[in-house]
């Protein structure tokens, strides 16, 4: 439409809009990093806080806390939080000269390091467990020209091998989580959550829901959440649950599991490297350790993609099953604020798991005919 002498001015777009410098310099306060220091980024960070009280209907009101919110994190640039460790992470090896950095992976911490690598400069060893990750994340990998390695074994095996190599070789850095940039990084998604939610009206967040893996990063949430209220700028830490899956739940269950399995491969894993931390902080902050089955997985899964409009991976959708089985046992009944489930990767990552379970097969095709259509589209008949 043309503005004419009688339109109105129109107020120009939000300044969030206009620009996002992504987290290191977003966060750059919040961060072990000199003002001079140049950032290395793809824009990450600044993902969605979608409402989501739909997920609730089935949860008796006494129950249900005042508002449920998805941190959508699968929005970042590779289509998970990893980037948001993995910006701050290769800021800093490229910023002190390293010439190659390395990971174990179950696929989204390859796709991402693979991507900020390339932009760096610099080289990216990525391995793999052999036929243990999502086929969108190798494809990544494999995109943004990452040396892959696939190992036998699992994700816990891979790693320790990972591990071993960095000691011995001073010219490789390790980008898993273990490495403590990566953490400073995806501590930025709980800072973010804050503010979000008070610049809607919500409030400061009475709990924070999310899968746990190798436990970075709900080791991350609490110590940015921490920070935050150390700073004076978070009335309370708010509980933080993690949520893993049955049959690779080694914190649930107490010791480590040597053939985890589930169908959500990014958290599939029996030895998390920082399980005792996420052990101290679900207990410091008052939540808790959960498992939930595959079956509640792929439900909340589904419930997700079909009642929210939201499509997210397996293991993401973890911390949603995670958040109703608490929510029906009354965990949040008379809760002060919202609770936001992390939403950690985008469903497009696992496209073998979309499809099996989609609502309806792909049936075979019709004729390109309004009378064929007819047949098999539901309610009036095409005149
Ligand atoms: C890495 C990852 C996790 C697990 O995070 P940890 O820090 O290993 O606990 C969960 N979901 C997705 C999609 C991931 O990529």
């Amino acid at each position: 439409m043309k503005e004419s002498a009688s339109t109105p001015p129109r107020p120009a777009v939000p300044a969030a809009v206009q620009h996002w410098p992504g987290i290191v310099e977003a966060f750059r306060a919040w961060l072990p990093i000199g003002d001079d220091e140049p950032a290395l980024s793809l824009m990450e960070g600044n993902t969605p806080l979608v409402p989501a009280d739909r997920l609730m209907d089935d949860i008796p009101p006494e129950n249900r806390p005042p508002g449920l919110f998805l941190k959508f994190e699968g929005l970042n640039p590779t289509g998970s939080f990893k980037d948001r460790g993995m910006a701050f992470a290769v800021t800093k090896a490229r910023n002190e000269g390293v010439r190659a950095v390395i990971c174990a992976s179950t696929g989204n911490t390859a796709a991402s390091a693979a991507a900020y690598a390339a932009r760096a400069g610099i080289t990216c060893y990525v391995v793999l467990p052999a036929g243990g990750v999502a086929l969108g994340k190798v494809a990544q990998a494999l995109a943004h020209g990452a040396r892959l390695v696939q190992v036998e074994g699992n994700f816990d095996d891979a790693l320790a091998a990972v591990r071993e190599v960095v000691d011995r070789r001073s010219d490789l850095v390790l980008v898993n989580s273990l490495n403590p940039n990566r953490v400073q990084g995806q501590k930025t998604a709980s800072l973010e959550i804050v503010e979000q939610l008070r610049a809607g009206g919500h409030g400061d967040p009475e709990a924070i829901v999310l899968p746990v893996g190798n436990a970075g990063n709900i080791t991350a949430y609490a110590m940015g959440l921490r920070e935050y209220h150390g700073a004076g700028r978070l009335s309370r830490v708010p509980a933080l649950h993690g949520i893993q899956a049955e049959g690779a739940d080694p914190l649930v269950k107490g010791h480590p599991i040597d053939n985890p399995t589930t169908i959500a491969s990014a958290i599939r894993i029996g030895r998390p490297a920082s399980g005792d931390k996420a052990l101290q902080v679900v207990e410091e902050t008052n939540g808790s350790i959960n498992s939930v089955s595959d079956e509640e997985i792929l439900t909340a899964y589904r419930l997700l993609a079909q009642k929210t409009g939201v499509f997210c991976e397996p293991a993401s959708a973890a911390s949603v099953a995670g958040f109703r089985k608490l929510a029906a046992a009354g965990t949040f009944r008379g809760a002060r604020g919202p609770v936001v489930c992390v939403l950690t990767g985008h469903g497009l990552k696992d496209p073998e798991t979309a499809s099996s379970q989609a609502a309806q097969p792909l049936a075979p095709p019709v004729q390109a005919t309004a009378a064929a259509l007819a047949e098999v589209l539901e309610g009036a008949p095409v005149p």
